[in-house]
């Protein structure tokens, strides 16, 4: 029997001058991830809070350099802060372009960018770049090497139907020998087991509901087997 564990957020972790803050991760309800390499800031899983945490983190100023944001999924707890976001770097006049990365097939980050341009695009002070990813080659940002790799996350159905697959990613970052692996939303999945694999962290969501198999989210011992693969882990998006 695996023990009920839930996480106590914020979640910390720090190599030198490379840090991840995971401000919480709850299924149904929010993510919210701020990482940092040297004096370079990126946002993963903006959901509903971002603004309030970044702004109790770091300066205002700070969060306008801010030049990229990753999303592993479109689900409402991994984006539903991007609208209040993209809104506030503009009230608050910035300047430098904001690229977002995502996955190809994600209409939730498609849908809320075309309106959001829709309302505000007359009146923007910054470049908004959609990046849609449909491969897992990385790419440099900076000195932080973003390695992109597919997860398998589903959504449950109606009735019988089956599972529906989500076009889901989980990001490795690289930065000064150090590597974080961050696997989004998945079921167990060999993607995600060879990621994180040696990792300096590995942050595995552990979001089934019981120890039962699931086609949608990790069960506890599933993650911790993961996890153990990695130098040091923290498990996430465990229900409260
Ligand atoms: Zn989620
Ligand atoms: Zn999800």
């Amino acid at each position: 029997m695996v023990e009920k564990y839930v996480p106590k957020y914020p979640l910390v972790w720090q190599k030198d001058n490379f840090f991840i803050k995971i401000f919480c991760s709850i299924p149904n309800i929010a993510t919210g991830i701020l990482l940092t390499a040297d004096d370079k800031k990126f946002i993963i899983d903006p959901g509903d809070g971002i603004l309030r945490d970044l702004n109790q983190e770091i300066d205002s100023k700070e969060i306008l350099k801010i030049t990229d944001m990753f999303i592993s999924h479109g689900h409402h707890d991994h984006v539903g802060g991007v609208w209040s976001l993209l809104t506030y770097l503009s009230v608050m006049k910035k300047t430098s372009p904001l690229n977002i990365y995502y996955p190809k097939g994600c209409i939730e980050i498609e849908s809320i960018y075309k309106a959001f341009m829709q309302v505000y695009s007359r009146e923007l002070s910054y470049k908004i770049a959609l990046h849609q990813i449909d491969n897992e080659n990385s790419f440099e940002k900076d000195k932080v090497t973003v390695q992109p790799f597919e997860v398998n996350h589903r959504e449950a159905a109606e009735g019988d139907e089956e599972p529906v697959a989500v076009p889901s990613l989980g990001f490795k970052f690289n930065f000064n020998g150090k590597s974080i692996c961050y696997g989004g939303d998945t079921a167990y999945c060999e993607k995600l087991v060879q990621m994180a694999k040696d990792s300096d962290l590995a942050i595995i969501e552990a979001g089934a509901d019981s120890e039962e198999e699931s086609d949608l989210h990790m069960t506890m011992s599933e993650a911790i087997k993961i996890g153990k693969t990695a130098k040091e882990y923290f498990l996430v998006h465990v229900p409260e």
